[in-house]
């Protein structure tokens, strides 16, 4: 077993804490005297290819019909190949790792036509398995021909689906959103998802969503969703920021997830999704960073820690803890995963150690509540997966962290 002691504080689950030792599986010791333990963080919603491509010239403070052909025309310049797509990955799932992000959910968007979708897919959970880190690999789509995007996923499932066993990897289908994917392609897409048992994850709600969808169809993303099979207990919803509500009842009702992405939200102008509402009519509602093309950190607790700050503008404000809540259980209950995002017995043994023992944390009253307002960027000193320590002091355990950046920078140079 691995014993964690003298904590400060131990964030079992958003109702329940404790100080002290904490055994979980796995073998060791960790001294954690001075820190606050937390479950792993569970990023939601990342696009890990976005790491390739952060604070790009002519992605900032524009419009998405703009934001869109500048991230299309460097992807295009730089050849998206399983190659691109791991180095990438690598240090997206890196960063996350030294940032307290245990479980990433990647979602997919970018397959040039005549590319090895199998490759990338692969790819992209070979760097997360070398890094020690859970990855939820979402086969996405974004105006792929429906029959090719359906195809990729069923090769994808064949291939990886029998990798999934020990819960380091899982699979997932999303089309971008109404805006961009037709009926068929969400059919299609659902098919695959049902013959194997996989999530549904899609993007809707973004002003840019809902104006398409009225411009297209006169109708809006929730009812197209609805029509299309879409709203079900197997679907997460991210971003929601012009979400009605008479379309949270309907969500609620629908047994819909969701999650709150705002680091990428705020930026484009999107708006702030109403979580406190969401949350109010029982909707789970997990936390996500998105990409790097649009926020450009996948730091999630700085997320967190932001999704705090803006709720009272669009409702109640909301307790620290429950927004670690959604960061950790949040995400996990939308990714169906009962083991991941606690602490309770029979977790997955996935935790972090935050040292809050130095000047940015002197004089906080609350230790859980300061993780997430004093001390903006903090990181973890130790991160362990499924009971393996895969950070340590601040360092990633299985790589080092310059060879992942040396790696990325020579392919785009390339
Ligand atoms: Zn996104």
């Amino acid at each position: 077993m691995l014993t964690i002691t003298g904590a400060t504080a131990i964030f079992i689950d958003s109702t329940t804490e404790s100080s002290g030792d904490l055994t979980i599986e796995g073998d060791g010791t960790i001294d954690a005297s001075g820190c606050v333990v937390t479950p792993g963080l569970v990023n939601a919603h990342h696009h890990l290819l976005q790491s390739a491509f952060r604070t790009l010239p002519g992605t900032r403070g524009v419009a998405m019909r703009d934001w869109l052909p500048t991230m299309a025309a460097a992807y295009a310049r730089a050849g998206v190949d399983a190659e691109l797509v791991s180095a990438a990955a690598s240090v997206g799932v890196a960063e996350g790792l030294l940032s307290g992000v245990t479980t990433v959910a990647d979602h997919h968007l970018t397959w040039p036509s005549g590319a090895d979708t199998v490759a990338i897919a692969t790819a992209t959970a070979d760097a997360a398995r070398a890094l020690g880190g859970r990855l939820v690999f979402v086969r996405g789509s974004a105006r792929d021909d429906p029959q090719g995007a359906a195809a990729s996923a069923e090769a994808i499932v064949q291939a990886l689906l029998p990798s999934t066993i020990d819960g380091m990897l899982q699979l997932a289908v999303g089309p971008a959103g109404v805006h961009s994917d037709s009926r068929e392609t969400f059919e299609l897409l659902g098919e695959v998802a049902a013959r194997y048992g996989l999530r549904r994850r899609t993007q809707s709600n973004e002003q840019v969503d809902t104006e398409i969808a009225l411009e297209k169809y006169g109708k809006r993303p929730i009812d197209l969703l609805e029509e299309w099979g879409w709203l079900a207990d197997d679907v997460t919803l991210a971003h929601l920021c012009d979400v009605t509500p008479a379309e949270i009842t309907r969500l609620a009702a629908a047994g819909v997830s969701a999650t709150h992405a705002p680091g990428c939200d705020l930026p484009m102008g999107w708006g702030i999704a109403p979580v406190a509402a969401l949350v109010a009519a029982g909707i789970p509602v997990g936390l996500g960073t998105s990409g790097g093309g649009s926020n450009d950190a996948g730091h999630l607790l700085a997320d967190a820690r932001l999704a705090m700050q803006v709720a009272p503008l669009v409702g109640p404000p909301i307790p620290a803890r429950h927004v670690l809540g959604m960061a950790t259980e949040g995400s996990a209950t939308g990714l169906g995963r009962s083991e991941l995002g606690h602490l309770r017995p029979g977790s997955a043994a996935d935790l972090c150690v935050w040292d809050v023992s130095g000047v940015a944390d002197a004089g906080v009253a609350d230790p859980i509540a300061g993780l997430l307002w004093a001390n903006p960027g903090r990181r973890p000193k130790h991160v362990v997966v499924a009971g393996r320590v895969v950070v340590r002091d601040y360092r990633l355990v299985n790589a080092d962290e310059h060879d992942l950046v040396d790696t990325l920078r020579r392919r785009l140079a390339r």
